[in-house]
């Protein structure tokens, strides 16, 4: 039974109960009157079909929310009320009822509005049923559906998955969504056994523009630009803003090299004509790399990485013109395959480090957490941070020996520190190479058991890509973690690509909204408003949620006022070695040791 059921049995006992002692029992009216009352009160729209999809009543909120009578609906099938397309989940609801009569889980679907401007209202409905158990009914004759509006709820997730897929100043889609975009058209021409073509360009003298005009003349030219390529897009193509002066266009129709090459002198010409900004007639020159799929890279990103490479060609050759991609341009190949080695070697000799930031609480200012990120310090080219070598141990197959390195490590080492009296908890990225071993939970949970943490101290950071590319394999091993007590968070929120569905699918518990986000939230833009919605979704949803790449004091503030529980930063500390994060732990108790007696004596 749902928590929305009309349960008489139920209401019959307590009421009995209720009256317990009085002379008289109640007569029906006055159960009746209070059914009507709890029906009435209940902010959900209530419907009694039976197995036949047939309505029998409906209470006030259909007409309320739908603006439909009564007498237009009791005695009509369900389909009457319920959006074309969905009718199917409508009727798989009622046979999975009427063949079993166990409860189904509630599914989402559309009701039809009376009036037009509306069109359909988004509701989460669940079944119940009226059974006679007494009467040793086995099928139920009368369904319960109620249904919950979450049309607001579904309006906001449109908005965040909107904006999270788009640029806000072009209005194009951003560089994650293009990588959808560019994953969808390697599927179709693997499926077709076809080629297709992607271009990457960038504006020779923007910055020249940007630093002596302004900042505003910048973004009129961008978006004027912008304009002027989506009105010549052939149909098909995908144009995206990648952020700066950089810009992706997807030709999933341009199957010969010509075709390619065409486009590219297309945009050459529509962009060497003058812009007039303001009072400025603003010329710019770009420079295009072209790759070409299958040949020049079979994943999104090393197609997007091809192009890159070959417009930087352009860039060193003279500017203002197109290349096609060739493996000659590859020139760092050869030292790359040396840094490869070394990192294996490195790898098997544990000779990479583990460094630690503190997670802060906002309102406390304690350090309530560790993220434990890998460092390299190599012999000739120093400390070397993620950026310089996770792409490397990924194409080498190395990464999921490196996340388990890291994680028994920090692991050991926050053990350590509880012992000496720190309550923080460890927080481990982990990459989706290593979630796809089969052994991953079991060796983790070990790990887990072998460090004496317990499980509730330790969270588990994935990113968007992570989560969304693999998702049944690894649900399974994410449940049996989080079975355990592990945490588990979607780190750098917000960058990866553009569904949400993905937040309720995986037993997710906090998410770390990305960086890049903090830049401009302090002023009143689009930014700000997305963050806004993004922690209010969060809390929706019983995540935590963590700021990262917290710099300034206005951004805590910003923060703070929305309730974000804690953050990560450089204004906090940036990640510091596992000597120093220890000085930083004590020092911090020690000051929360002073506060504490402060506020003990007053
Ligand atoms: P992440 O998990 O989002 O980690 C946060 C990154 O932001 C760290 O970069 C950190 O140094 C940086 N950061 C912290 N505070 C600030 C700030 O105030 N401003 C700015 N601009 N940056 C800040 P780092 O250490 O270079 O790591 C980069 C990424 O590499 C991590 O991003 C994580 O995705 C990945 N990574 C690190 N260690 C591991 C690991 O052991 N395994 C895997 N699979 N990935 C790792
Ligand atoms: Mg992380
Ligand atoms: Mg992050």
């Amino acid at each position: 039974m749902t928590a929305n059921a009309i349960d008489a049995h139920e209401l019959a006992r307590s009421l009995s109960q209720l009256m317990a002692g009085s002379e008289s029992q109640p007569s029906i009216e006055v159960y009746a009157n209070l059914l009507q009352f709890l029906v009435g009160v209940n902010s959900d729209l209530l419907l009694l079909v039976d197995t036949q999809g047939r309505i029998h009543y409906c209470n006030r909120n259909v007409r309320d929310a739908l603006g439909l009578d009564a007498e237009d609906v009791v005695g009509q099938p369900l389909h009457v009320l319920v959006h074309q397309p969905d009718h199917h989940l409508a009727d798989n609801l009622l046979a999975a009822f009427a063949q079993s009569g166990i409860t189904p889980p509630s599914i989402e679907l559309r009701l039809n509005c009376k009036s037009e401007a509306d069109q359909f209202l988004w509701v989460q409905m669940s079944a119940s049923s009226m059974l006679n158990e007494n009467a040793g009914q086995s099928v139920p004759p009368i369904i319960c559906l109620s249904a919950k509006d979450i049309s607001a709820q579904k309006r906001a997730e449109a908005e965040i998955e909107h904006q999270l897929a788009h640029d806000n100043l072009t209005g194009l889609v951003n560089r994650a969504q293009f990588i959808v975009e560019v994953d969808e058209a390697i599927a179709r021409a693997k499926e077709n056994e076809q080629s297709f073509m992607l271009m990457f360009f960038d504006l020779d003298r923007f910055k020249t523009i940007n630093d002596s005009l302004g900042h505003s003349v910048g973004d009129l030219l961008l978006q004027a630009i912008a304009q002027r390529l989506a009105d010549a897009q052939a149909p098909g193509d995908v144009l995206a803003r990648f952020g700066g002066d950089e810009f992706g266009l997807l030709l999933p129709n341009a199957v010969s090299p010509e075709s390619g090459q065409q486009a590219c002198e297309k945009v050459l010409s529509l962009l060497a004509e003058p812009f007039s900004i303001e009072s400025y007639q603003l010329s710019i020159d770009t420079s295009i790399g072209l790759a070409r799929y299958p040949d020049h890279g079979t994943s999104s990103v090393g197609l997007v990485q091809s192009a890159d490479i070959a417009m930087y060609h352009v860039k060193e050759t003279g500017k203002n013109n197109y290349a096609v991609f060739d493996s000659a341009m590859n020139m760092d190949r050869f030292a790359q395959i040396q840094l490869e080695q070394e990192l294996r070697r490195a790898l098997a000799k544990s000779e990479l480090e583990v460094h630690y930031q503190p997670v802060v609480s906002l309102s406390s200012g304690e350090i309530t957490g560790v993220e434990a990120l890998a460092r390299w310090n190599h012999p000739r080219l120093g400390l070397m941070a993620p950026s310089r070598f996770l792409d490397l141990a990924e194409e080498a197959g190395l990464v999921a020996d490196l996340d388990n390195f890291v994680q028994r490590c920090a692991m050991q080492q926050v053990s350590e520190w509880q012992a000496a009296g720190h309550d923080i908890y460890v927080s481990i990225n982990a990459s989706a190479a290593q979630l796809e071993r089969e052994e991953f939970a079991s060796t983790f949970a070990a790990t887990l058991k072998a460090s004496g943490i317990a499980a509730a101290n330790v969270k588990l950071e994935l990113t968007e890509k992570t989560l969304i590319k693999r998702k049944q394999s690894i649900v399974a091993k994410l449940n049996y973690l989080r079975d355990l007590g592990v945490g588990i968070a979607a780190d750098d929120f917000g960058t990866g690509y553009s569904s949400l569905s993905y937040l309720k699918d995986f037993p997710l518990t906090s998410l770390k909204i990305d960086q890049s986000f903090m830049r401009d939230i302090t002023d009143e833009n689009d930014t700000a408003s997305l963050v806004d919605a993004i922690i209010a979704m969060a809390h929706g949803l019983g995540f935590s949620v963590v700021a990262e790449g917290v710099e300034t004091a206005a951004q805590i503030r910003y923060l703070l006022a929305r309730q974000c529980g804690e953050a990560q930063g450089y204004i906090f500390s940036a990640p510091l070695n596992a000597e120093k994060m220890l000085a930083l732990l004590v020092s911090n108790s020690a000051k929360e040791r002073r506060r504490a007696h402060v506020l003990g004596n007053h």
